[in-house]
């Protein structure tokens, strides 16, 4: 069950159909051809609020429905703009920006699909295609430019792109945005529209991400779906003790076994060379297809390995970060965190992987003292969600008493 709050001025009830909230006709049957039969809770709230015009900080799980809860309102709004205005006449109404260019591409791909047959088209601006056709294709008359914060500076550096028109802006997964120091950019994209609705969407929550959201707008509804900051509770979490040297025999003991491996599975890892090796030995090992993905492969090929996982060529894939944020793998109902990430918010993000809209997946979770920093984070993330804490975990001292850091800093400064 899914727990939803909100805060804010007039704030409107929650739909429960689509039919309910005045779309054109053409984007509820889009809705229905994608089976999108009635909206999630995030779009239950945050649809009727952004169709008023109001000002969103959301804070909902990953896999919630995120992307449809502010694409129905700008498709929405664009169709009814664009209604009675010739092809020609045509400027950007909304502009969605999104930490990486698979997220720009799988919401450019959402779009796409609720705004067939109506005068709303997109175009993708991101790293990796060539700016030329990027620019070609936003003077064709479109109205929503989904795209990274760097390449939407560069490009806008460089041409002159007719802003005046755009109504609403969307950040996406905006903490995974300030994470990658992209504040500047995001602040210097707003500040070059006119004072346009601000939606802003994440998995968390954190101080800077607020304090941003106040510095852009004055009056916030504020809509929080799930229990921000804990994982998806459908995804069962099955932490495994094992040294690093062991990981690699221990994760092809699980895909060679009938009772664990739940293909298609996504494997994390933490690094670019260390997801090609292991993809090659797995291969190998076990005569299992699988492949890499990572941030230096050029973006055709990452769109061929995703589509053959997708479509069932590939059982297993080998990532780094770079899939660990909001990118739809539909019918993944297994993550293997092979390492663990850095920071506890990009192991819920990862785990949150295994689940879409609160379906259950599991995730296999590697752990060994060299993740010593996280143990006491993730020791009370395995408790909040009931999963079992192996023993070496719950027996460390760095699970317990003063953090990590303060611990390293004793023994080393001595005091
Ligand atoms: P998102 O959280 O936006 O990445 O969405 C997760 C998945 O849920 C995507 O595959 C969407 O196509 C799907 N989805 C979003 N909204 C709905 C809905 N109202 N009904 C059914 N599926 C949906």
């Amino acid at each position: 069950m899914l727990l939803c709050s909100r805060r804010g001025d007039l704030v409107p009830a929650p739909i429960l159909s689509f039919p309910s909230c005045n779309l054109p006709e053409k984007l509820l049957q889009n809705l229905e051809v994608a089976g999108f039969e009635m909206p999630t809770p995030v779009q239950m709230q945050a649809i009727p609020s952004a169709l008023i015009g109001q000002n969103l900080l959301v804070s909902a799980e990953t896999g919630s429905g995120k992307s449809g809860s502010f694409l129905v309102p700008i498709v929405s709004y664009c169709a009814k703009f664009n209604a009675d205005k010739p092809h020609g006449e045509r400027k950007p109404l909304a502009m969605v920006l999104t930490p990486t260019r698979e997220l720009c591409i799988q919401v450019e791909e959402q779009a796409k699909l609720l705004g067939k047959g109506l005068p709303f088209k997109t175009a993708l601006v991101v790293g990796g295609d060539a700016m030329a056709g990027q620019l070609y294709r936003i003077q064709q008359g479109i109205s929503l430019i989904v795209g990274t914060p760097g390449r939407l500076i560069d490009l806008l550096a460089k041409h002159d792109i007719e802003l005046d028109s755009v109504s609403i802006l969307v950040l996406d997964e905006v903490d995974s945005m300030l994470e990658r120091g992209f504040h500047e950019q995001v602040m210097q994209i707003f500040r070059a529209l006119s004072q346009p609705q601000v939606l802003m969407y994440s998995a968390t929550i954190p101080k800077d991400v607020q304090k941003m959201a106040n510095s852009m707008v004055k009056d916030l509804t504020i809509i929080a779906v799930g229990k921000p900051n804990k994982p998806t509770g459908a995804v069962k979490q099955v932490v495994i003790w094992v040294d690093s040297k062991q990981k690699k025999q221990k994760l092809f003991d699980i895909l060679t076994s009938k009772q664990h491996f739940k293909p298609p599975v996504v494997v994390f890892v933490s690094s670019r060379i260390g997801a090609d090796l292991l993809s090659e030995a797995i291969g190998i090992t076990t005569g299992i297809k699988a492949v890499s993905i990572h941030g230096e492969k050029s973006m055709k090929e990452r769109r061929e390995i995703l589509k053959s996982f997708l479509v069932g060529e590939v059982l297993v894939i080998v990532a780094t970060g770079v899939l660990g944020r909001g990118i739809d793998l539909l019918h993944v109902k297994q993550v293997i965190v092979f390492d663990m990430p850095n920071s506890i918010k990009e192991y819920v993000h990862q785990i949150g992987r295994a689940s879409r809209l609160g379906e259950e997946g599991s995730a296999m979770v590697f752990v060994n003292e060299e993740n010593k920093n996280l143990f006491r984070d993730l020791v009370q993330i395995l408790k909040s969600s009931g999963a079992a804490v192996p023993r070496e975990l719950a027996n460390s001292r760095y699970t317990f008493g003063s953090s990590t850091n303060k611990g390293e800093k004793k023994r080393k400064y001595g005091f």
